[in-house]
């Protein structure tokens, strides 16, 4: 029994532990990210300098090997379930017996004029991370889109460079959808007070290209062009199901491991 995997997130490398605890079948798993498993919530602290990427691997390279785990660096394009097959980007085919989706999600984007801009960027893999490094020596200044806590954690890894932030947060206070009106207010003054540009009832409207294709400035729901040389967008995720699209048929899929719902799954809009 051959049992596939895509996604080597905490999912992922859940199943593919427990699987190999109860039985001795053959585990791929796929990753289009990285060769192993990372700790996605550490992301900031490497960044910050606190932590190197091997620190946020929690296991160590022996362990995939001592516990035949195979590793497959790819990108799954599609999904035959007919003849339980995976084609890859790269045009490999990868046979299974039993297939385990553990894809997570994908930063979302609202069909802003410029998003696609070098220079625009969601936090969630670690290619986001190597952007955000990429484009740090000399900037300016970093528009962040998005009152979450993603987007605090981007202000923070900003802040920690000395490279200055303005934060567009469409809420009248800071995640005052969860937190109580004091509190909320608390953190507002705490975010002014670390010098970050805080703009509340603010939203993105467009981001505006260099010369050279890369974002220079982005207009703000309130007409106000603000000049920054990094837009990190941090609006939400959706769960990474677009490959799956055409090869779905409702029931052919058994399991799944994947802990975020999103609003139109969870009211029964996406079958797979
Ligand atoms: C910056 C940040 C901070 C966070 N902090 C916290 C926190 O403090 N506490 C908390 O509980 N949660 C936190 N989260 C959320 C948490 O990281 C996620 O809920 C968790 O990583 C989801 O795990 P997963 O295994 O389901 O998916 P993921 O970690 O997203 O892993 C899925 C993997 O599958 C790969 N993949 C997807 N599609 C394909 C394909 N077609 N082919 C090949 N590979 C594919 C993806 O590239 C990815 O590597 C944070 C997230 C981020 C981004």
């Amino acid at each position: 029994m051959h049992i596939v995997i895509i996604g080597n997130g905490i999912s992922g490398i859940t199943a593919a532990r427990y699987v190999r605890k109860l039985s001795d079948h053959r585990i791929t798993v796929i990753s289009d990210e990285s060769d192993y498993f990372f700790s996605r919530t550490a992301l900031m602290y490497v960044y910050m300098g606190h932590m190197r990427q091997k620190e946020i691997q929690p296991y160590e390279d022996w362990f995939w090997e001592k516990n035949r785990i195979e590793r497959f660096r790819g990108k799954v394009a599609q999904v035959n379930y007919d003849s339980k097959t995976l084609q890859t980007t790269q045009g490999e085919t990868i046979t299974y017996d039993k297939l385990i989706l553990a894809t997570g999600s994908q930063s979302n984007k609202f069909d802003w004029p410029g998003q696609d801009l070098d220079g625009v960027h969601g936090l969630y893999h670690w290619q986001d991370l190597e952007a955000m490094e990429r484009h740090s020596p000399g900037l300016q200044r970093a528009v962040i889109v998005g009152g979450g806590l993603i987007g605090i954690e981007m202000a923070e890894m900003f802040h920690s460079r000395h490279i200055p932030v303005t934060f567009l947060v469409r809420e009248k206070s800071f995640w005052n959808l969860v937190l109580p009106a004091d509190e909320s207010e608390m953190i507002n003054r705490h975010i002014i007070e670390h010098g970050i540009d805080l703009r509340l009832q603010t939203e993105l409207k467009e981001i505006l290209p260099d010369e050279n294709g890369k974002c220079r400035a982005v207009i703000t729901s309130t007409g106000e062009e603000i000049a920054c040389g990094f837009v990190g967008i941090t609006v939400g995720v959706s769960p990474n199901i677009g490959f799956l699209k055409g090869a779905a048929q409702e029931g052919s899929v058994q399991k799944r491991a994947h802990p975020i719902r999103s609003k139109q799954e969870s009211i029964g809009a996406t079958h797979f």
